[in-house]
């Protein structure tokens, strides 16, 4: 059965436009193959923005942007725009974004690729079959908190203060969107935080606890664990997890350390949510975990797979469309353990293939898979 969806694709800067691209060749293989029609409509973001109209954002983007049922999002910057005031940066595109569609739970997954295990530092039984998902808090916290900023006591002492802050609402709202992502996975919840020295820990743990008890998630186990004792888990045994939901602060931290369990930053998928709306949509959107990678942008050498999972994220959580995201998954999965390669994850006796090159191994693979 057809069913448009309405997408909006934000290229960007650098890989970004050859990094989308990829992902317009699977919108193309779904409508054919499986039914599946996306409206596509595609715009400027920044420093492409800045370069046609002077802003990294135009105000018609980010209505289009709330108005679309998922946002796909290449990547933004570039050596050229770093000298820019801070308004007109590229990167002020993607806040502006993420704060307008107000998008407050990012999901960096953290699943490694049998292919892949020696890309990681970690030995392979450790993270051989991981699949955790990080849920961290993201339009509040100690990067939002007031005050901020330099302060001269009387003394004429200097210093410096940000501050942590979290509303009730705040926590409330990541912490539903942490169970509901655990009851469709393995239905476990880890909360980190430091209920042990801070204040707004103990109100975290307290407030997660109160949702999962009232929330209906009877079916989901919750655990609470210190922020810094979870770094040393994530590291030392890295599948004891499933879900886990922490604060701006720490979750700018755990989902670095768990991105790099699986090794490379061109296999990276992120989704940024925001609340369910009167229709029951969900604002939403995608992107890959790297940036606009100026050393290797034009040439052909962009490894698309973080665009291709973020996509496979979007039909997952957007549009529900789980048959579909299981098969981008695997056919990455099989075109990986074919020994196919873009430079960034090329060893001995692999074959290195170009951007284009393993869109086209992996529309291949999806044929296979649909025949
Ligand atoms: P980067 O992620 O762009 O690149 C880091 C390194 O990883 C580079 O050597 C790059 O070639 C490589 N790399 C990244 N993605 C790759 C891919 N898909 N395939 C192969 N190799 C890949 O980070 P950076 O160099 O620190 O930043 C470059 C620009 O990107 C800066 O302007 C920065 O502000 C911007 N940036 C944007 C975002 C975003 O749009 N969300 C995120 C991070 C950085």
């Amino acid at each position: 059965m057809a069913s448009n969806k309405n997408l909006l694709m934000l290229p960007g800067d650098g890989i970004g436009p050859e990094v989308c691209g990829e992902v317009r060749k699977v919108l193309d293989w779904m409508d054919k193959r499986r039914a599946v029609t996306f409206d596509v409509k595609e715009d400027l973001v920044g420093g492409a923005a800045y370069d046609a109209h002077g802003v990294s954002v135009r105000d018609d983007t980010v209505e289009d942007a709330k108005n679309a049922d998922a946002v796909l999002f290449g990547a933004v910057g570039g050596p050229q725009y770093d000298s820019l005031p801070w308004d007109v940066r590229p990167e002020a595109g993607l806040l502006r974004l993420r704060k307008d569609l107000d998008l407050f739970a990012n999901l960096r997954p953290a699943v490694t690729f049998d292919a892949l295990l020696d890309a990681s530092t970690l030995k392979p039984e450790v993270i051989q079959g991981l699949d955790i998902m990080i849920v961290r808090e993201l339009t509040a916290g100690v990067y939002f908190g007031e005050p901020r900023g330099m302060q001269t006591l009387p003394d004429g002492t200097e210093r410096c203060i940000d501050t942590q802050s979290y509303t009730k609402a705040e926590i409330e709202r990541v912490a539903d969107v942490a169970f509901d992502l655990a009851r469709k996975r393995g239905k476990k919840v880890t909360s980190a935080e430091k209920a042990n020295v801070m204040k707004t820990g103990v109100f975290w743990r307290e407030t997660v606890a109160e949702v999962h008890k009232k929330g209906g998630y009877d079916d989901i186990e919750l655990g609470n664990m210190y922020a810094d004792n979870c770094a040393m888990q994530l590291v030392r045994n890295p599948k004891q997890f499933d879900v886990i939901v922490c604060d701006n602060l720490f979750g700018d931290i755990l989902s670095d350390v768990a991105a790099m369990l699986t090794g490379s930053l061109g296999m990276l998928p992120s989704a940024s949510l925001g609340a369910v709306d009167e229709t029951g949509r969900r604002k939403a959107l995608y992107e890959p975990v790297h940036g606009s990678a100026p050393d290797i942008a034009g040439q052909g050498m962009a490894n698309p797979f973080a665009m291709l999972l973020s996509f496979a994220m979007c039909l997952r959580y957007s549009f529900d469309l789980q048959e579909d995201a299981d098969l981008i998954e695997q056919a990455a999965q099989a075109v990986l353990s074919q020994g196919v390669r873009t430079g960034d994850i090329m060893t001995p006796g692999c074959e290195q293939v170009s951007t284009r090159e393993m869109g086209d191994r992996l529309i291949a693979e999806l044929d296979k898979r649909a025949a």
